[in-house]
């Protein structure tokens, strides 16, 4: 059987890992360039003339024009904390490199911390992840579906419309060769053509051709700049259609991915992040080695976000 290139692609081992994130220092340094690839720049004036002030913790930088002192985590969603770089830089290694997810639980074991803590390392995490997912939009060919998750307690209808269930949206680029690119997999608050055009006009570049079954709230997608091609079912189910070939696998890969680590998951509260975190791994799929780079560098673009702000449930449009 011939080797999938994605699966069989080198990531980073355990032992790079130690070499590269091992101690605090490399972990300053990390994020130093994961935050100032062109060295410090000034959060208050944006110079970049600066003096080392040597703290407790982490050194500061201040400023040498408007005297402001900035450590490498203030104003990013790791600032305060009190937990060592290592710890942070563990986690973002093992959220990085697990094929199917991780659940906080198995975090909190990896990482020595009670699960609380555990939690709340995770969902910084994730949210940072999803933050930067919201950055992008998908371009070119693209195929859609709608979905539900969760909704495994007792007593829902299934399919559309079923309760206990967080409505979804997926989508997924393909290159010119029909290959997938990118994916974008968000929660919304319910399958109507208003919520599907924010969705578009959010998620999707004006120019689209996108596909999708005859479900009429996809027509919508039009009010974006889209353009929009419906392939009737006729009876048949639509995972055995071949026009829906990608999206119905990613989505199968969603559903894996889900019953297998994260079975208790509040997805009613935290869809979009979740739904971030994975759509963040799935598109940096082809940099498996850069992977704990590019979560660091998530980290440094999220502001501080306080952890009562961070339990609220998450309002969809
Ligand atoms: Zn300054």
């Amino acid at each position: 059987m011939a080797r999938n290139v994605i699966q069989f692609q080198k990531g980073l081992s355990l032992l790079d890992f130690q070499r590269l994130y091992g101690t605090e220092e490399l972990c300053v340094a990390a994020l130093e360039r994961a935050r100032w690839p062109a060295g410090f720049c000034c959060p208050r004036c944006a110079s970049h003339d600066y003096g080392i002030v040597y703290g407790r913790r982490l050194k500061r930088y201040q400023c040498r024009i408007c005297r402001h002192q900035a450590t490498v985590i203030a104003g990013t969603i790791l600032q305060a904390t009190k937990l060592p770089l290592t710890v942070w830089f563990l986690a973002f290694y093992l959220i990085g490199q697990a094929k199917t997810g991780i659940s906080s639980l198995e975090l909190s074991r990896h990482l020595g911390l009670n699960y609380d803590t555990a939690w709340l390392l995770h969902n910084k995490i994730m949210k940072a992840m999803s933050e930067r997912e919201d950055s992008y939009v998908l371009l070119g060919k693209i195929q859609m579906d709608d979905a539900y998750l969760g909704g495994e307690r007792p007593g829902g209808k299934p399919g559309r419309g079923s309760e206990n269930k967080v409505p979804i949206v997926a989508a997924i680029s393909l290159n010119n060769a029909g290959h997938p690119i990118y994916t974008k997999i968000t929660p919304v608050s319910g399958f109507t053509s208003e919520a599907l055009a924010k969705w578009a006009s959010q998620h999707l570049a004006p120019g689209c051709a996108v596909l999708s079954d005859g479900l009429a709230c996809f027509r919508s997608v039009t009010t974006a700049g889209c353009r929009h091609e419906a392939v009737s079912s006729r009876g048949r189910h639509p995972k055995d259609l071949p026009e829906f070939r990608w999206i119905n696998i990613l989505l199968s890969n969603l559903k894996t991915s889900i019953s297998g680590a994260l079975h208790a998951f509040n997805f009613d509260k935290y869809a979009k992040r979740y739904l971030g975190g994975y759509c963040f791994r799935f598109n940096r799929r082809f940099e498996m080695k850069e992977m704990t780079d590019r979560i660091a560098n998530a980290v440094c673009c999220c502001k501080p976000c306080p952890e009562r702000a961070l339990r609220v449930a998450e309002v969809y449009g």
